[in-house]
C-alpha cells in the first residue's frame, strides 16, 4: 500500500456508502416484499407486479454483493492491503478507487474476470 494514498478518504466513502445501503435495506424490511396480487385486475398489472418484484430482487442481490465488497475493502484497509488488486497484487489505479472505493481488482484483472 503506497503511503501517498488517502486511506481516510476512501474509508469515509466506504462508510457513507455502507450507511446508504443499510438505510435502504432497513426501509425495505419495513415494507416487506412486493406482494403479487393474484386477484388483480387483468393480466397486464400482474405482469407489471411480477416485473417490479424481479427488479427489486435483482437490486437486492446487487446491494448484497456491494455490501460484501465494502466489508472486504474494510478488512483490506485493516490489513494494509487496501488499494492493491486481490488477484495480481498490483496497485489499483487512483481514478478507479475514487470512482468506486469498493473495487478489489485492478482494471485488467476485472476485465479478465468479466471475460473481456
Ligand atoms: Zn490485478
Amino acid at each position: 500500500m503506497p503511503d501517498d494514498r488517502d486511506i481516510a478518504y476512501y474509508k469515509k466513502r466506504l462508510e457513507e456508502r455502507l450507511a446508504v445501503i443499510m438505510a435502504g435495506k432497513a426501509a425495505k424490511n419495513g415494507e416487506g416484499p412486493v406482494k403479487l396480487d393474484q386477484t388483480s385486475v387483468g393480466r397486464l398489472s400482474r405482469m407489471d407486479a411480477m416485473q417490479q418484484q424481479a427488479m427489486a430482487e435483482a437490486a437486492d442481490r446487487l446491494t448484497d454483493f456491494e455490501r460484501q465488497r465494502i466489508g472486504a475493502a474494510f478488512k483490506r484497509i485493516e490489513s494494509g492491503d487496501y488499494g492493491c488488486c486481490v488477484v495480481c497484487g498490483e496497485e489499483i489505479a487512483e481514478g478507479r478507487l475514487r470512482f468506486d472505493p469498493s473495487v478489489l481488482m485492478c482494471i485488467s484483472c476485472a476485465q479478465k474476470a468479466e471475460g473481456k
